[in-house]
């Protein structure tokens, strides 16, 4: 794509998001203005940093307001109580949690095994990360994913929304997993919606511009995929001093794309790459890209490696409701498939 489309492009999604932003301040709501010793300057400064609204930060850490706005540990405090007497964060009933809960839908990974480690299936209302090095099949399971939202039982003309930042999102792939689960290859072409995200601004844009895709187009999306989640960020951010930075714009996309799935019961697939550490001698030497902003987010972790005989081993990691499990499986042209 020309520079001058991609600035075009960009220009547009800002235009999207400042009407957005319009409305949304017409609707008299509470927000984080509304909390002490926040003028305009630090009301910026703290939606940089993902906290754009009052929920954002009455669930957050003074460690976490402090290290990625720069407001003192007092100040911090402060913010975090007021948001929370602001807010209606009494307590529900189990049995209303339990309700909504009842909406959660799954999306077949197409391995018994596999679906059974993650509860039955990717989650909606969650994040699934998967961090592994590269040529793991990442990727693979973002299409396969794509694909299997087709099959999910109470949608009606479901959408995968595929945000590309590696450029290796395939048609192709999609074409011989579509026939793989049985499904018409030209429909599923259809109700999958690719964006090539050129840099961690544009990647930004593109999660937040999925709600125009709903609110506007009327589409039912119900998989977002991120493929990858920190390339760019890993790119455009280099060395210690950028590290806040790129923590803060991490944590703000990790939010919006969980209100995201929060709001609309979607399943939202990261990928996430991970990194040599020279320093651990005995276990995995390496680590996720992103740290506690990205694992902290994440409802689902799961690492993948290579197996044996070109298996991929699955690890599922910090699950709030599953216990901690391995699984074995393969990656063919079909589809995924359990280890015989
Ligand atoms: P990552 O995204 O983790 O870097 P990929 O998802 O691109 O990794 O995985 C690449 C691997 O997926 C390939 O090395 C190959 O083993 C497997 N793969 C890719 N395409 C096919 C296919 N058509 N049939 C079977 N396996 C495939
Ligand atoms: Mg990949």
């Amino acid at each position: 794509m020309p520079k001058e489309k991609i600035e075009q492009e960009m220009e547009d999604l800002e235009e999207i998001k400042e009407e957005t932003a319009e409305k949304k301040a017409e609707s008299k709501e509470k927000t984080i203005m509304d909390l002490p010793g926040v003028g305009a300057a630090t009301a910026t400064k703290m939606a940089e940093a993902g906290y754009s609204t009052l929920l954002s930060v009455a669930v957050a850490t003074v460690g976490e307001i402090v290290e990625l706005t720069g407001v003192s540990e007092a100040v911090g405090r402060k913010m975090i109580q007021a948001a929370r007497s602001s807010l209606d964060m009494g307590f529900v009933s189990g049995e209303e949690v339990l309700r909504k809960r009842a909406l959660v839908e799954r999306i077949s990974t197409g391995s018994k095994v596999f679906d059974n480690i993650l509860g039955g299936g990717v989650e909606t209302r969650a994040i699934t990360e998967i961090f592994a090095e590269f040529g793991s099949g990442k990727t693979q399971i973002g299409h396969l994913l794509a694909v299997n939202t087709q099959l999910m039982k109470n949608e009606k003309n479901p959408v995968a929304v595929y945000i590309d930042t590696e450029n290796t999102f395939r048609p192709e792939r999609i074409v011989q997993l579509a026939k793989g689960a049985g499904l018409e290859p030209q429909q599923v072409l259809k109700q999958i919606k690719v964006a090539r995200a050129y840099n961690s601004d544009h990647q930004l844009l593109l999660a937040e511009r999925v709600e125009e895709l709903i609110k506007s187009q009327g589409l039912n999306v119900k998989l977002v995929v991120v493929d990858s989640l920190t390339s760019h960020f890993r790119a455009e951010f280099i060395g210690r001093g950028t590290l806040a930075e790129r923590q803060q714009k991490l944590n703000k996309h990790m939010h919006a794309l969980l209100r995201l799935a929060d709001t609309y019961n979607l399943s939202v697939y990261v990928t996430n790459q991970v990194m040599a550490r020279p320093d651990v001698f005995f276990g995995d030497p390496t680590q996720a890209i992103g740290g506690h902003v990205v694992a902290h987010s994440s409802t689902y972790r799961v690492y993948l490696r290579k197996g044996k005989k070109g298996s991929r081993v699955a690890k599922l990691i910090d699950s709030p409701s599953m216990p901690d499990a391995e699984c074995n499986f393969i990656i063919e042209t079909d589809g995924i498939k359990d280890v015989q």
